[in-house]
């Protein structure tokens, strides 16, 4: 009789089988795992659910907004140094203080006024997050990102006006369409630009992502359940 595999019951299960995907789909692409960071989402869940990935040996932690990332991120990074904490959520520049104090690496930089209001804030604190570029690869009004005509010249402007380095460049592709088109498009985008770091793939389609050239994977809910 042939036996039906378990779905992973636990976090650590699950973030054990998305190690394994993320390893195989590497390899099927000709790449080595270590080049993609896995990145565990853990907007909504408390520091009891994100403690044993932290254990389990994983670093790079995602988050989508800067009030959550400060109330639950700051003991967690004080017990466990080396921890890296990325933004991936829209960055208001009322809370560009606070997100230039807290976080690692700032994935959404998206508009002139917040280029503009990140170089104020980096030049006041002296701290200097990784900023990547968020770009709307799908054009979708509702959608924050740059928009994909728009993302080489923003990029430039970044750069020249405000000082930015722009390690990377982030998308997230319109839910009901296929995303390898918008994987490759960023890809693209990166490459004419010098870019080498590319943050897209979620849990439904990071093996994708990493087929069309991924560095980082976002991944949530496959790690840590449904929210
Ligand atoms: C929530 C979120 C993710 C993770 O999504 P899952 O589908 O749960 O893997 C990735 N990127 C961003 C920007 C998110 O907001």
């Amino acid at each position: 009789m042939q036996q039906r595999k378990k779905p992973p019951a636990t976090t650590l299960d699950r973030l054990a089988l998305v190690r394994e995907r993320i390893a195989r789909a590497a390899r099927d692409a000709g790449r080595v795992p270590q080049e993609v960071t896995l990145v565990c989402v853990s907007k909504t869940f408390g520091a009891q659910d994100i403690s044993p990935v932290i254990g389990a040996g994983e670093r790079v932690f995602g988050e989508n907004r800067v009030q959550e990332a400060l109330e639950k991120w700051p003991p967690l990074k004080a017990s466990h140094p080396g921890l890296e904490v990325h933004l991936v959520g829209p960055l208001q520049s009322n809370k560009a203080h606070d997100a230039v104090l807290f976080f690692d690496v700032i994935e959404t930089v998206d508009r002139e006024k917040i280029a503009k209001t990140l170089a104020e804030k980096i030049q006041k604190t002296s701290r200097h997050p990784k900023l990547y570029v968020q770009v709307n690869t799908g054009a979708e009004p509702q959608k924050a990102g740059v928009l994909p005509q728009e993302a080489d010249r923003f990029i430039e402007r970044c750069r020249k006006e405000y000082g930015h380095k722009i390690s990377g460049l982030m998308c997230i592709p319109p839910l009901d369409d296929q995303a390898s088109p918008h994987f490759a498009f960023l890809n693209q985008i990166a490459s004419r630009n010098g870019i080498s770091v590319l943050s897209m793939g979620m849990s439904a389609d990071f093996e994708l992502a990493i087929q069309l050239g991924a560095t980082h994977v976002r991944i949530g809910s496959a790690i840590f359940g449904e929210r």
